[in-house]
């Protein structure tokens, strides 16, 4: 069995344990629930294997915080996850509020204090392309002094009353 003391990375630390927690249904397969800084991980007290198809094969859970999306109270005594797929820890139901509340604070603290989102990142990073150059200065006609008009087409100075270009 994994120790959580080897799941650890560097600045990560526990801020809240419970043995003998249940995943996904009452009467499922037993282990340690930890909530660290960075993830809430599930390791199972012994190999299990669930019936349902495609459930995990006595494998340990581990959720990034990044990736919670939700957090709530169960039935029977669950905490309810919802990340990349739903998951529920039985944690007796006079554990449930104090899981709940201490994972949403540490997801808050977690998003205060982690990189900055996309969002601004994209808003520094993105420039507008520049706009066409326009002319710098109004030309005057040689001829009779009003102002030019610039004709992109042909890139030059054209004067209306005199109907030509400058
Ligand atoms: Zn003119």
């Amino acid at each position: 069995m994994v120790k959580i003391e080897e799941l650890l990375t560097s600045g990560e630390n526990i801020i809240k344990k419970q043995s003998r927690v249940m995943y996904e249904y009452a009467g499922g397969p037993t282990g340690d629930l930890y909530l660290t800084n960075m993830r809430l991980i599930f390791l199972p007290k012994k190999r299990w294997a669930l019936l349902s198809p495609g459930a995990l094969l006595g494998k340990d859970i581990i959720i990034s915080l990044q990736g919670i999306r939700l957090v709530s109270k169960g039935s029977f005594g669950s905490v309810k996850v919802q990340s990349d797929k739903d998951h529920r820890f039985f944690v007796k139901l006079w554990n449930t509020s104090s899981w709940v509340d201490t994972i949403q604070q540490t997801l808050s603290s977690t998003q205060r204090q982690g990189p900055p989102r996309q969002q601004p990142r994209f808003q520094q990073s993105y420039n507008p392309p520049p706009p066409p150059p326009p002319p710098t200065n109004v030309q005057h006609c040689g001829n009779c002094g009003r102002p030019l008009e610039f004709i992109h087409k042909y890139n030059r100075w054209y004067c209306r009353t005199c109907q030509k270009y400058a």
